[in-house]
């Protein structure tokens, strides 16, 4: 189980000149808040809520509108890595949506007359029937990745058991996000915990994440790792750089990332301050109504980053 919801407020604030003010009998110093960006993590969206990592299509389509309202816009992990808020407009916040674990509940396509179209009941399907409405919402989200998990876990679902969802599509799936401004991110092959396994394992399992993400759309840069669980590899360099050599053809794979998301820890700050930990980033795990507290919080503390630059 994941805690959420235990990070401290009081780490937003920066006291600074402390020493100086104090010896020099001048008025308390002020806080210098840094500002947050929240990075949402959902996994599993079904028809009703069920814990920590299913929440309901309803609670979703609320959490799109309630972001929308209180003038959120989303951008990528990588837009945030590069300081890239032209998706957002001035005045307004950077959020991260970030999908875990490659659910057919996240992606499904449905045939209709021998066509495939994308199933309006799926994360992408409402997210694109909310973009009607509201057009400046942009496909603007991170999927982070199974490759051959068990239960469908596997590129959005390989088999019929799963949603319907045919293998053959799975590859196109990737395709799509990635033509439409989507970011793909690894999360391992089928989930393991890297904390229990050898410095060679940990490798294989990013690599063959990567291999595979790469079938799928030839070169691309993976610049995202999510350690599944939140566990960290026993060399925690591991999650960032690694390599493995496939036995039979001799090949071997290196992956370099930027950034390694966590499960849990809260919104990050600013990318312009320098508490900004670009190499390892925090979350929060979206559940129960929970989002509405967290818009709150950062309102209420003056956490919130607002887009200032043109
Ligand atoms: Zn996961």
């Amino acid at each position: 189980m994941v805690l959420q919801g235990k990070w401290l407020w009081a780490g937003c604030l920066t006291l600074v000149s402390l020493a100086v003010t104090e010896f020099q009998g001048v008025p308390a110093p002020h806080p210098s808040i840094v500002p947050r960006i929240p990075i949402l993590e959902y996994h599993l969206v079904r028809t009703r809520a069920d814990g920590q990592f299913v929440i309901s299509r309803d609670d979703f389509r609320r959490d799109l509108r309630l972001l929308y309202d209180r003038g959120y816009r989303p951008i990528t992990v990588a837009q945030l890595l590069d300081k890239d808020f032209r998706d957002v407009p001035v005045g307004m916040s950077p959020v991260v949506f970030t999908f875990d674990d490659a659910s057919p509940e996240q992606f499904s396509y449905v045939e209709k007359d021998g066509a495939l179209e994308i199933d309006s009941t799926s994360v992408i399907g409402m997210w694109l029937e909310f973009q009607k409405t509201h057009p400046d919402w942009k496909s603007r989200a991170t999927f982070c990745l199974l490759s051959g998990a068990q239960s469908g876990h596997s590129f959005f679902g390989d088999g019929a058991n799963w949603n319907g969802q045919l293998p053959a599509w799975r590859f196109k799936k990737l395709r799509w996000l990635v033509d439409n401004g989507f970011e793909l991110c690894n999360h391992t092959v089928w989930h393991a915990q890297l904390n229990k396994f050898p410095d060679a394992v940990v490798q294989e399992q990013i690599a063959r994440g990567q291999l595979a993400i790469d079938s799928a759309v030839p070169g691309y840069r993976v610049r995202t790792f999510a350690l599944p669980q939140g566990l960290w590899p026993t060399d925690p360099g591991l999650a960032w750089r690694g390599s493995w050599t496939e036995p039979k053809a001799g090949k071997q794979t290196s992956y370099d990332h930027e950034t390694v998301l966590e499960v849990s820890g809260g919104p990050v700050p600013s990318p312009f301050d320098s508490t900004f930990e670009r190499r390892r980033l925090t979350r929060f795990m979206v559940f129960g109504g929970n989002l509405k507290s967290l818009l709150d919080r950062l309102d209420d503390s003056g956490t919130r980053f607002k887009r200032s630059h043109e």
